[in-house]
């Protein structure tokens, strides 16, 4: 049975919106050498909106947006519906589309009017063979903006580019510097660009590694558990395995019932300050049981 401690612990989160799978969970929390924060929906907001349209020379702007909301209809990507948001707020229909198929990690393809279409990474336009040419600079002008810049393809040649912007949450930097402040080291993991990785990890003040695909990932958390004990909190879009990789597992409360099962723990509210509540509560508690 539960310590009474630990109950009461337990129920002190409860009432601070920090639920806690018991004695086991609440045990490893401040234990946490590191804490491993997925980006999108969790440091971020994750309703990202788009901010520059750059066609390609030859396509005007609602073209642009055409191909790039066809390919991207439907999708429950954060990226798409951005995308999609994007062309209905400028009256751009998107047209019939079929074939879509999901590039996890890098993008999404589908043909659009007889064309084949992708909207993805720089890099995945890359490993297509696209080039860039003149919007390379605007690409990493953008990137280093803390911007997701999206290159449109359409039958293999760069039809322009997309840049959106994730706003972090307003608590983000204060959660962060909270963890910093009792001993752990925060590192930001995320499937974006280095870029634009290091540019919002810069001001939100943790580490980074970027240009990470989902099994990546769960790589890095292996790689941080061999230093000691690793918290990792996230949404649950591409990061359940990471989440269940962890020593303890934290969904951020809007996040997915994926999330919210495979976690140890939940701050209920999308608090980042929640986390080193998390951390505080468990080591007052277990100072209390032993
Ligand atoms: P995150 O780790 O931020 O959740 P993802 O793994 O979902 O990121 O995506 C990584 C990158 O792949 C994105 O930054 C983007 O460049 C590209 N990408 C993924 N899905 C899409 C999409 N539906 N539309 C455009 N780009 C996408
Ligand atoms: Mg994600």
């Amino acid at each position: 049975s539960v310590p009474a401690a630990m109950a009461s612990g337990l129920s002190a989160g409860a009432r601070r919106g920090l639920l806690i799978k018991g004695g086991a969970a609440l045990e490893e929390i401040g234990a946490a050498k590191t804490v491993a924060f997925d980006k999108t929906g969790t440091l971020t907001e994750g309703h990202p909106k788009v901010t520059d349209i750059l066609p390609a020379q030859g396509t005007s702007e609602s073209d642009l947006l055409t191909l790039a909301a066809g390919v991207e209809q439907g999708s429950s990507h954060p990226l798409a519906k951005a995308v999609v948001a994007a062309a209905e707020a400028r009256g751009v229909a998107t047209p019939p589309v079929s074939d879509q198929a999901a590039v996890p990690g890098k993008g999404v393809t589908a043909t659009v009017d007889g064309r084949k279409v992708s909207v993805g990474s720089p890099r995945h336009a890359a490993e297509a063979g696209a080039q860039l040419g003149g919007l390379a600079e605007a690409v990493t002008r953008l990137e280093n903006e803390g911007k997701t810049a999206v290159v449109i393809l359409a039958d293999g040649t760069v039809a322009g580019v997309l840049a959106l912007r994730d706003e972090p949450r307003g608590d983000a930097a204060e959660g962060i510097a909270a963890l910093s402040r009792i001993g752990i080291r925060s590192v930001m993991l995320t499937g974006d660009n280095a870029r634009t990785g290091a540019a919002i990890a810069k001001g939100l003040g943790l580490d980074v590694k970027a240009e990470l695909l989902p099994d990546d990932k769960l790589r890095e958390i292996g790689a941080l558990r061999s230093s000691g004990s690793v918290a990792m909190v996230g949404d649950g879009i591409n990061d359940a395995p990471a989440l269940a990789a962890a020593s303890v597992g934290v969904a951020m409360g809007g996040g997915t019932d994926v999330a919210l099962e495979t976690a140890d723990a939940a701050v209920l509210k999308d608090r980042v300050t929640g986390v080193s509540e998390l951390v505080s509560l468990s080591r007052s508690t277990m100072a209390n049981v032993k």
